[in-house]
């Protein structure tokens, strides 16, 4: 397996594999940039079909969260962890234990969080090796505990942003929302949505994901397969990255399309065939900010939800610019967004 030369390795500061016997922990940390402050990001635990791919996942994750807090104006790099679930390595107090002691060996130059696949509780765990983690219980109205519904305030904010830029519309009200993944973050956005009226379609592979938001709130229920191309005026990728490829948009019928996921365009040429079929997308690192500035405000102590709320009203304002400057400039609003996170990163150099 290639490092150095990897599609994805983007000059990114270190990385680091770790083994614990004891546990059978497998994970990968990657600091990509640590210009603008610590490398922050979550850690994911999946199950990887190689070695490759949850390489890939955490060198594109870690890009994406250098520009995802630069833009954010945290003052944090990026980095992100990926531990390679297996059956040999059943999640433990102890595993996430081995997890923290890796994290502690790199001093603070990669603070760590939950991700897809990690809980609050698992970051206790962690707690218990290292200072250098945040997304731990929330305290009174303190800043902190799971960030996800805060990700999907932001990501809620930011569709109706994209509602009014491309459709005109004031409000998500009446409006069809198609959201692919009904975790943590989907679950919560689908709750605000339907708060201001607007319709659901949703797909999981979790079913028991799918009935717990079925017996919460009237939603469409389609396969996996199908929502995608569901008839929907807007189309919010809440699940997995690489959604966005040349299979999949000729056929995707949303005019709109915004969500949680990280890395939903499959590669950066995947904007432009959106913005060829005049389809917004909004940035993913952008709108889904919000989770990141709560681990921000809570990691720095003294903050309170508030705060974190008034800093996550400006993920629709920091969207605004970017659709106008697309409007007027004819450019994907993926370039866009890459072109502003690297020069907030190039002031500080
Ligand atoms: P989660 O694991 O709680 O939820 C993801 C859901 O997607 C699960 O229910 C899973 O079963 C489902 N899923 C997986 N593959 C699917 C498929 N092919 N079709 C339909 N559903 C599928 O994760 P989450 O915390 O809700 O995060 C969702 C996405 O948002 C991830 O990409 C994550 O990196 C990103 N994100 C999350 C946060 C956060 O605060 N949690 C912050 C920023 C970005």
């Amino acid at each position: 397996m290639g490092v150095f030369d990897h599609v994805e390795f983007d000059k990114h500061e270190s990385l680091h594999f770790i083994n614990d016997a004891a546990t059978g922990l497998n994970a990968i940390i990657a600091v990509h940039s640590t210009v603008l402050g610590p490398a922050a990001g979550g850690c994911r635990r999946w199950m990887y079909a190689s070695d490759d791919e949850a390489l890939t996942d955490a060198l594109r994750l870690s890009r994406g969260m250098t520009y995802k807090n630069a833009v954010a104006e945290l003052p944090f790099g990026g980095g992100k962890a990926v531990i390679l679930a297996s059956d040999k390595a059943p999640k433990s107090a102890e595993l996430f234990a081995a997890y923290g002691r890796a994290v502690a060996a790199l001093n603070g130059s990669y603070i760590t969080a939950e991700d897809v696949g990690c809980s609050v509780d698992d970051m206790r765990h962690v707690q218990s090796e290292t200072s250098f983690v945040s997304g731990l219980p929330q305290s009174g109205d303190n800043a902190g505990g799971d960030p996800s519904p805060l990700t999907a305030l932001g990501v809620f904010l930011g569709i109706e942003a994209a509602v009014k830029a491309r459709l005109g519309k004031n409000s998500c009200d009446g409006l069809t929302v198609a959201v692919q993944g009904v975790g943590h973050v989907g679950a919560n956005l689908c709750r605000l949505l339907h708060d201001v009226g607007a319709k659901l379609i949703v797909a999981d592979v979790n079913r028991d994901h799918l009935n717990a938001i079925s017996a919460a709130l009237p939603v469409v229920i389609v396969a996996p397969a199908e929502i995608l191309y569901a008839d929907a005026d807007v189309l919010a990728p809440c699940a997995l990255g690489n959604v966005l490829s040349t299979a999949t948009i000729p056929n995707i019928k949303a005019k709109v399309i915004a969500g949680a996921a990280n890395n939903q365009l499959s590669t950066e040429a995947d904007g432009a065939r959106l913005a060829a079929r005049d389809i917004l997308y909004a940035p993913d690192y952008v709108i889904n900010a919000g989770g990141i500035i709560n681990v921000s405000h809570e990691y720095h102590g003294n903050s309170s939800e508030d705060a974190v709320r008034n800093e996550i009203a400006k993920i629709p304002q920091r969207l605004d610019s970017i659709f106008t400057e697309a409007l007027e400039s004819g450019r994907p609003t993926n370039e866009l967004a890459d072109e502003l996170a690297r020069r907030l990163i190039a002031a500080e150099q």
